[in-house]
């Protein structure tokens, strides 16, 4: 398990590093010209909540995940166990729950209105690239991780197969925030499994109609599956963010953390 954890480490700082460099070089939206600082400032405050819910995740989380793994194992409770999988399909079950699971996860987030107040800070990005991969609230972490207890119960997973699915499933994550642009085909061909980073634009566009859609994190399956992908033929024309959350007063880290608190809508319009 922490050997997955190492690797996946190692695996999203290199392709951290690797699409920064894309994104200089060749980037879709030019947000950034002649702007390196305002670039680096951007990608500091993004990359502080990767850092503050990574500790917050290891101070507690994390033993709460373990021991609903155990409690699993224990009492050969949940999906795994009642099915008799073999170890392989086992895991071929557990990544395919995991993903679904952060599928409808995410589309609550964007239907509920109390859970929306934290996961717009993740949509007010008028600049999304590579850092907004881990740009989420601590309240969104924070309650998603306090779910994955029953979840992780459910599906009687041993606690590296969530540590599987996120050394996968991260990368897609990063990779389809990245503000890049692959040549059409591609990106056609790849997102027939994938989220691609064309089909996470228009989830980032602040029309609502486009907002409200493509919601899959990884598998691009259930989006199609559920009714909810969407594509649009000029990517270039979108734009980015969330009406009324642009200015510096709601992009400064402390706007990013009073985010929830902000009253000016619950729902994006
Ligand atoms: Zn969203």
């Amino acid at each position: 398990m922490e050997n997955i954890d190492n690797v996946s480490a190692y695996l999203s700082i290199g392709l951290l590093v690797a699409l920064l460099v894309w994104e200089s070089g060749a980037p879709f939206f030019d947000a950034f010209r002649g702007e390196p600082r305002r670039r680096v400032i951007h990608a500091g405050r993004n990359l502080f909540f990767t850092v503050a819910n990574a500790i917050m995740i290891s101070l507690g989380f994390a033993a709460l995940w373990l021991w609903a793994a155990n409690m699993a194992a224990a009492n050969r409770f949940g999906i795994l166990y009642w099915l008799n999988l073999s170890p392989g399909a086992g895991l071929i079950v557990s990544l395919l729950f995991f993903d679904l699971w952060t599928y409808w996860w995410h589309r609550l987030n964007h239907r509920i209105p109390f859970l929306w107040r934290f996961h717009r800070m993740h949509h007010s990005d008028p600049q999304m690239d590579v850092t907004t991969a881990n740009r989420f609230h601590l309240g969104e972490i924070a309650i998603s991780s306090l779910l994955r207890v029953p979840l992780i119960l459910l599906i009687g997973a041993p606690l590296w197969h969530l540590a599987l699915y996120e050394a996968l499933m991260f990368p897609v994550v990063q990779f389809h925030h990245a503000n890049v642009g692959l040549p059409h085909w591609l990106d056609r061909t790849l997102r027939i499994i994938l989220v691609t980073p064309a089909m996470h634009k228009v989830h980032h566009s602040r029309w609502q109609p486009e907002t409200d859609s493509n919601y899959t994190s990884m598998l691009s399956i259930w989006d199609r599956l559920f009714g909810t992908f969407r594509m649009r033929e000029d990517l270039h024309s979108i734009r980015l963010g969330l009406d009324g959350f642009d200015d510096h007063e709601h992009q400064s880290l402390k706007g990013l953390l009073k985010t929830p608190l902000n009253q000016k809508s619950a729902k994006s319009q």
